[in-house]
């Protein structure tokens, strides 16, 4: 059971380490979002805004550290 803990947490930390390298950016599904704020509060660098209701991620700021896909309660952060 812990290997395969392990497992899943190193596979999720290569997906999130390949999409910084990558430069692959994180999109907010507007659809699943319930605008919570959980993700603009988490960025440290400032690169979630509110759109009107709905938040939106400033591609440009955003370093792809993920921290915003995992406090989202409906992960609507891909
Ligand atoms: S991936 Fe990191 S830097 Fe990018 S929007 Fe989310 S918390 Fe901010
Ligand atoms: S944490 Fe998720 S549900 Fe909350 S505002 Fe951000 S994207 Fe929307």
């Amino acid at each position: 059971m812990k290997k395969t803990f392990g497992a899943l947490l190193l596979i999720a930390l290569i997906i999130v380490s390949c999409k910084s390298i990558s430069g692959i950016a994180f999109k907010i599904d507007e659809d699943n979002c319930i605008s919570c704020g959980e993700c603009m509060n988490v960025c440290h660098h400032n690169a979630i805004v509110y759109d009107g209701d709905k938040p939106v991620i400033i591609q440009s700021k955003c370093v792809g550290c993920g921290d915003c896909v995992s406090v989202c309660p409906k992960s609507a952060i891909k």
